[in-house]
């Protein structure tokens, strides 16, 4: 067989990043040292607040480049609260990225296993594990920074293009294909929108409807925002994959992390048509940072959805059994409760649940 390499771009970033990237990346070099199907090449790249303290500049166009031409890229945090541009702004490459390259689809997971602390109680035989999509370059981020305001009054761009949101749809047809292929959702998707006060809404589900009807095999709804606040807390595992416009998608990410028990477990990915960035939903939390605290698992989970990304993209069933592997090995050592960081209540050390992971890892081949 030969073997595929791919070229991982990775920024380390502040804060807790380079914590957190280190049993990450021994984590996936350990999984591509046995594997004969693929091989995975790291290049660390700079970039952030850190960076722009010592140095003047945030995002090196080097590094940009570098990202665009990699096959995927891994981010831990990046940002300072006490470090800022000149003019006031957030220092956020990240989001740059996002811009950059544009990373339309920002796919949120949220998922309860055992051993997560959920301030939900499930039902018995319950499991919340559903995906959020938020069209991540238009809606009503599309005038950020850009909004006119005046004495009497401020106004703001909510923008829907078609070709954004067929792009959008078609990944999230797609997406519940998989989820249902494996098992683990009926294949249904939910457009969540205001379509009855908006006319931007009305014409967002009427493209949905478009993308729907090339998928007869799978289901297709409609929910408006409000009422999926209410059923993200009533009734979570009803849902499979839902969509929904980039604000929207903003709350329902946060409710969604709440649901999960908080930052620590949660992962991210923003996907575009040629790249990808993994990573986790939290920031750089400067308040733990440098302590061997922080709560690696979510960039580990993060780390998995990457090499199922990656298998599905270039048709290597090995890097997506690898991805389906470590998340497993994440749920296994959340559900043993015996390593765990502080924020869930343990006092285990940062390294020490890298080292869990890989043992979970080595005791499950
Ligand atoms: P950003 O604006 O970059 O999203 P933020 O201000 O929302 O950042 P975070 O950096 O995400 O904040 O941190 C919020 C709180 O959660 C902090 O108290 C931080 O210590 C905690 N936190 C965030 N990530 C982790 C983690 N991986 N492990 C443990 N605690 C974390
Ligand atoms: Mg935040």
């Amino acid at each position: 067989m030969t073997q595929a390499e791919f070229d991982i771009a990775v920024f380390a970033g502040d804060g807790i990043g380079p914590e957190i990237t280190r049993p990450t990346l021994e984590i996936l070099r350990a999984m591509a040292a046995e594997s004969p199907a693929y091989d995975l090449r790291f290049k660390d790249l700079p970039a952030g607040a850190t960076l722009y303290r010592d140095t003047g500049e945030a995002f090196p166009a080097d590094s940009l480049s570098q990202a665009r031409a990699a096959d995927a890229i891994l981010l831990s945090a990046m940002g300072l609260p006490d470090v800022r541009y000149k003019d006031g702004t957030e220092i956020s490459p990240q989001i740059d990225l996002r811009k950059e390259l544009q990373l339309f689809a920002g796919v949120r997971p949220v998922r309860v296993s055992a051993g997560q602390a959920s301030p939900l109680t499930l039902p018995e035989g319950r499991e919340i594990d559903f995906v959020l999509i938020r069209e991540s370059t238009e809606g009503l981020f599309y005038s950020q920074g850009a909004g006119t305001v005046t004495e009497t009054e401020a106004r703001e761009t909510l923008l829907i293009t078609r070709e954004v949101s067929e792009k959008l749809f078609e990944f999230a047809f797609a997406l519940a294909r998989e989820r249902k292929d494996e098992g683990r959702g009926p294949g249904r998707v939910t457009c969540v929108d205001k379509a009855n006060v908006f006319r931007a809404f009305a014409f967002f589900r009427e493209i949905f409807d478009a993308e729907a009807a090339r998928h007869p095999d799978l289901e297709a709804n409609h929910a408006y925002v409000d009422a999926t606040a209410l059923w993200m807390v009533q009734k979570p595992w009803d849902f499979d994959v839902l969509v929904t416009e980039n604000m929207f998608g903003d709350i329902l990410s946060d409710l969604g992390a709440g649901l999960m028990g908080g930052l620590g477990l949660a992962p991210s990915a923003d996907i575009g048509l040629h790249n990808a960035v993994f990573q986790p939903c939290h920031g750089s939390a400067p308040d733990i940072a440098g302590q061997n605290v922080a709560n690696p698992m979510a960039m580990f989970l993060s780390a998995a959805m990457m090499l199922e990304w990656l298998g599905r993209k270039h048709d290597n069933a090995a890097l997506v059994a690898d991805g389906a592997r470590l998340r497993h090995a994440v749920d296994a050592v959340l559900a043993a409760g015996v390593v765990r960081t502080r924020d869930l209540g343990g006092q285990a050390a940062t390294d020490e649940v890298g080292r869990a992971v890989v043992r979970e890892l080595c005791a499950g081949k």
